[in-house]
């Protein structure tokens, strides 16, 4: 085989410190192995982001870049960006620096054994490798049933994701310049990736429990996420309304007709009920079309504002100075 090539972890971490000390562990034995197959280069780093965690996060990583400078670089983001954008000021920071990129969850759910094997597939010529969970048996009935309800309805809104795969995935140094041609402000990362193209493939691993600390992801946060990941990928919903608007019309021509005969048979009085009925049902009914075309307008808003994603604060990386970064948002590349 050739010289092996640099690869960079990018592990989003907020309020992680229960489990940063395992996962640093972890993964340090993992890039050992790594180096000493020669799969991957010694200049290969693990690049956490803290993405404005309020407990000691921070301090973690920096003491961890402190002790072992050849393994541990860190970035800090100004303020609490989000998991997706945190990812993203990873990869857009360290896109320079590597030849393939792997970005993983800092709660060791994702198996770090399967490394390996994006990396030998890395090799084979993919640019991207995606990791598809196998099980979900470590979920509860709840998350599992929430979880999988959720891409199958991204399917059929029109929305294309690999099934099971969140964003657990390899991506090359190519792939990752590609990616900085992405401008959007609503990040749903698992979407855009599919639409860069080039070769890619899957692997399968099993999902294990959290380690430590509990998820940042409750019901409400997985429910926004779902939204934003179809109202950023598909405009089916609009067209949803569309389709319904056109229904209810011809609904309400039969009604008209309908009561105008009643009208006309002498038969008047009992319409109160049926009246009642489509004031609500239409009132709904519109309620929901505005309510669709409100999450699109918002999000015509936000990106026309075009705010930077991310803001970098300090990055941390093998000479130990801290070099601050101007570079804010990842709106130049
Ligand atoms: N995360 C982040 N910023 C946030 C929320 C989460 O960087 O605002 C990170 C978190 O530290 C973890 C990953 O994103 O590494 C996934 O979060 P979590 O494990 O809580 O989600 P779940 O696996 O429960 O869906
Ligand atoms: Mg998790």
């Amino acid at each position: 085989m050739t010289k092996p090539e640099i690869l960079y972890m990018v592990v989003p971490c907020y309020n992680e410190e229960a489990v940063l000390h395992e996962t640093a562990k972890r993964l340090k034995e993992k890039y050992q192995s790594l180096i000493s197959r020669e799969l991957i280069s010694p200049d290969s780093r693990v690049v956490f982001v803290n993405d404005g965690s309020r407990d000691k996060t921070w301090s973690i990583i920096s003491e961890l870049h402190e002790t072992d400078p050849k393994f541990f670089s860190g970035i800090n983001l100004a303020h609490n960006s989000g998991h997706q954008n945190a990812v993203l000021s990873g990869l857009m920071t360290v896109k320079e620096l590597c030849d393939m990129a792997i970005t993983m969850d800092a709660d060791l759910q994702d198996d770090i054994n399967t490394i390996d094997e994006m990396v030998q597939k890395y090799y084979e010529g993919n640019q991207v490798v995606y990791g598809v969970r196998s099980a979900r048996d470590t979920d509860t009935f709840f998350k599992r049933t929430t979880a999988e309800g959720f891409y199958k309805f991204m399917k059929v809104m029109g929305a294309d994701v690999v099934y099971n795969h969140a964003d657990f995935r390899l991506m090359s140094r190519r792939v990752l310049q590609e990616l900085a041609n992405f401008r959007e402000v609503n990040l749903f990362l698992r979407g855009m990736v599919p639409l860069i193209g080039f070769q890619s493939c899957e692997v399968t691993y099993e999902r294990a429990e959290r380690f430590a600390g509990e998820s940042k992801y409750p019901l409400k946060k997985m429910l926004a996420f779902a939204i934003n990941g179809i109202t950023s990928f598909s405009v089916k919903p609009l067209k949803l309304i569309t389709s319904v608007g056109l229904i209810m019309s011809v609904i309400s021509v039969i009604a008209i007709l309908w009561s105008i005969i009643g009208k006309l048979l002498g038969s008047t009085e009992h319409g109160w009920s049926s009246t009642m009925c489509s004031i609500w049902f239409i009132g709904g009914l519109q309620l929901l079309a505005l309510g669709i075309i409100g999450e699109y307008i918002g999000k015509i808003y936000s990106e026309v504002k075009a705010r930077p994603r991310y803001i970098v604060a300090d990055f941390i990386n093998d000479t130990g100075n801290s070099q601050y970064s101007e570079h804010s948002g990842g709106k130049e590349s």
